[in-house]
């Protein structure tokens, strides 16, 4: 086996366009798992850990944040948990600290997984990846189109995944996970919730309940006609969002969980999720912790 080892990101994507069956390695904490277990032989590593354009993030002259693919959830929860709550919060829940350290968001995008933690709160923020070849330049990629099918993504065979970019928050962001124990777990399934109330919109993202991570578009949809941004939280509004949400996941049996349970936990979590982030709203807490 090859081992590629580029030192800036030019040098990374002309490996990458040069060997396309190269498989990128950042964290490893994915990869590693493979190659122990003989899931993947590939003919090349391509290690991206020498690329530092890779391991930092900025603020982009139109207010977004371009979150670099090699930047460890530990560092995204110290250093954006403000700005990013939805993501940290699901990144709080992924492994543990030693799989928080090495492990990377651009690494759960590579790997695509249906229970990638990520997922959800890069759906429900809007988020877009950015991917890049040597032959086509970037490539813009909003997480709704990003993820195609169990372990499949849009990314082609000569590109890499340079970075994500998502607005901070601009209302409460929530995450919710149901595993078969409370830390070290793949999840049963999780769902996540972004409040925009200066758009008067919620975004949502599900995870581990379709061949792919996905929002609940019908139950954002049902939220920007029907919510009441002005009032309390309508329990018929909550309990119908719930359904909606429900109704977006199609779960299979596994061993984790049953479809039927799959379903039943996605509509909890949004009403749970909805009700953490509402009050947080109407409390006026989300302002005093932005401003
Ligand atoms: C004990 C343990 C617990 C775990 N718990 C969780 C959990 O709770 N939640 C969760 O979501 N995941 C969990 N994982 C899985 C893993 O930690 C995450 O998916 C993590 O985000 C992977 O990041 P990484 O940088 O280590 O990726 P790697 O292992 O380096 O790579 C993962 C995949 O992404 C590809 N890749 C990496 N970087 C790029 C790039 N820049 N461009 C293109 N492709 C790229 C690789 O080729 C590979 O296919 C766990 C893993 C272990 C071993």
């Amino acid at each position: 086996m090859d081992f590629l080892r580029p030192a800036t990101w030019a040098e990374a994507l002309a490996a990458k366009a040069d060997r396309p069956e190269a498989v990128p390695i950042q964290g490893g904490t994915d990869m590693m798992v493979e190659l122990n277990f003989d899931v993947r032989r590939p003919a090349a590593l391509l290690d991206l850990n020498r690329v530092t354009e890779l391991a930092g993030w900025s603020e982009e002259p139109d207010g977004r944040l371009r979150v670099g693919a090699g930047v460890t959830y530990a560092r995204l929860i110290a250093e954006l948990g403000d700005r990013l709550p939805g993501l940290a919060q699901a990144s709080r829940t992924v492994g543990s600290p030693q799989i928080r350290n090495r492990g990377t968001v651009g690494g759960n995008l590579g790997a695509a997984s249906p229970a990638g933690d990520s997922h959800p709160p890069l759906l429900a923020g809007d988020a877009v990846v950015e991917v890049e070849s040597a032959a086509r330049g970037v490539r813009m990629i909003p997480a709704d189109d990003f993820y195609l099918g169990v372990k499949r993504s849009a990314l082609e065979a000569d590109e890499l995944i340079r970075a994500f970019r998502m607005s901070p928050a601009s209302g409460p962001q929530y995450f919710s996970k149901v595993g078969t124990r409370n830390a070290m777990v793949i999840a049963v399934c999780s769902f996540a919730i972004a409040l925009r109330p200066g758009e008067r919109r919620v975004g949502t993202g599900i995870g581990s309940a379709a061949p792919t991570p996905r929002r609940a578009v019908a139950a954002e949809e049902f939220l920007a006609a029907e919510l009441d941004w002005e009032a309390r939280l309508d329990p018929s509004v909550l309990g119908r969002f719930g359904e909606l949400a429900a109704e977006a996941a199609s779960p299979i049996d596994d061993v984790r969980g049953t479809a039927d349970y799959r379903r039943h936990a996605i509509a909890v979590m949004a009403r749970r999720t909805l009700t953490w982030a509402w009050n947080e709203f109407r409390s006026g807490h989300f302002e005093r912790r932005a401003g």
